[in-house]
């Protein structure tokens, strides 16, 4: 037999009223099945009880992948396995209680509570006398255990229901936010470094549905950085769901900047070009801000006058998560969402073969945009084939991306 055969889903629900509780609610379930594909497709059932999510799973499921999609749904503040059981005797539920605490716990020495809830007000017992007698078997069984009513360590909860009994006390925690699709969409900047894809995270995290772009310059950026980038995103999308990944060739236009201006303006000049392509993109699919890995300071192109230059570019909102953050605060996030490892590989990204020794710290707007002005008309079309050439992977979790070319 299962240990569990449900999971009781915990949602922060603060704030949460009227038509906005189901919007969240709605989305969450919703979510919740998509996560689920990866441990088995249509084989769980997702259902909302008086405001209250279950997944049931089906018999031969496996624990841990389950476990581990519920803990990629962002919205889900605490996971809870269930022990689901036939209804029975209170000395029954009692003799169950034992056995499940004997069978979750290596230790039997901590302060418990029992919380019983009475879903079938049918039941011979009331829930305080239930809470009772479970409580006095179990010190029984546990001589090391005691009550502490107040703030137990551990809360064994009975759930009487008509048909069956849940039991359930460990919680395995969730990753919080917002359920993906509440909060509209936007345009993750994704590189291959450590930070676009924490960024991205964080702003899925807020349950808003990403699409992404990244610039390539093969050949000076290799097939497998590429492939790096999309495996970024794939991990993301374990989190944020389908994302489309655009790729834009900017090779011709890096090479253009290059040979035109200056070269310690490089960055700064292709970051606004980026910047440009990115916010186009954007808005013809929808995408309501642009998101980057900026962090004030952490390199030459993201002081606060670097970040002025990029930003003044774009009319779209441009949403860095990451602004205020540390470069070691960043990657314990990257270590625990699974994007660390893949970002530290070691392929070029194309930012790193062009850049000046020197590049300007603090660019001058005026002189920036003097510079720009030597690419002329040309860098118009240029920005136009970029755009037309664009190659669009859809990136789905748990499978292999398949490529599609919707444009160009
Ligand atoms: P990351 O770790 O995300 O690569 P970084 O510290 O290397 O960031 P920069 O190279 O200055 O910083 O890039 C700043 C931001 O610009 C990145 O976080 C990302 O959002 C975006 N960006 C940079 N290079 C690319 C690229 N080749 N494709 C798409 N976005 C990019
Ligand atoms: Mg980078």
């Amino acid at each position: 037999m299962m240990k569990f055969q449900a999971f009781l889903i915990k949602y922060g629900e603060i704030g949460l009223k009227g038509k906005n509780r189901y919007v969240f609610e709605d989305a969450l379930v919703r979510q919740i099945k998509n996560a689920l594909k990866t441990a088995g497709e249509g084989k769980f059932e997702v259902s909302r009880i008086n405001g209250r999510i279950f997944v049931h799973a089906p018999e031969d499921y496996d624990f841990d992948l389950t476990l581990s999609a519920l803990k990629h749904v962002f919205g889900v503040t605490g996971i809870c396995p269930v022990r689901v059981i036939p209804n029975r005797t209170p000395k029954g539920i009692a003799e169950a209680v034992v056995d499940f605490i004997r069978e979750n716990y290596e230790r039997f020495d901590f302060t418990f509570k029992i919380n019983t809830r009475r879903a079938n007000k049918a039941y011979p017992l009331g829930s305080m006398e239930l809470d009772a007698l479970v409580g006095e078997a179990v010190l029984e069984a546990f001589p090391d255990m005691r009550v502490d009513v107040h703030s137990p360590e551990e809360m064994i909860h009975i759930e009487v229901r008509k048909e069956d009994i849940y039991l359930y006390s460990l919680v395995f925690k969730g990753p919080g936010g917002m359920p993906v699709g509440t909060g509209g969409k936007a345009m993750l900047l994704l590189s291959g470094g450590i930070d676009s894809p924490v960024a991205g995270y964080m702003i899925s995290k807020r349950g808003v549905q990403l699409d992404a772009v990244y610039f390539h310059a093969p050949p000076y950026t290799s097939e497998r950085a590429k492939q790096k980038v999309v495996d970024l995103a794939r991990i993301i999308s374990a989190y944020a769901g389908v994302i489309y990944l655009h790729v834009i060739n900017f090779t011709d236009i890096q090479m253009y900047i290059y040979d035109q201006c200056p070269h310690e303006e490089l960055t700064i000049i292709m970051r606004r070009y980026m910047m440009r392509i990115a916010e186009r993109l954007a808005v013809s699919s929808d995408c309501l801000g642009l998101v980057t890995g900026e962090s004030i300071g952490q390199v030459a192109s993201q002081t606060m006058k670097s970040l002025l230059a990029t930003n003044e570019v774009c009319t779209l909102p441009v949403y860095r998560p990451l602004i205020g953050f540390d470069k070691q605060e960043i990657i314990e996030i990257a270590g625990n969402i699974g994007t660390f490892e893949t970002s530290i590989l070691p392929y070029e990204d194309c930012c790193t073969i062009f850049v000046a020794k020197h590049p300007v710290t603090k660019p001058n707007l005026n002189i920036i945009r003097r510079s720009e002005l030597l690419l002329k008309e040309k860098i118009d079309t240029m920005v136009e084939e970029a755009v037309a050439g664009d190659e669009v992977i859809v990136i789905r979790h748990g499978e292999a991306a398949s490529v599609e070319r919707l444009r160009g």
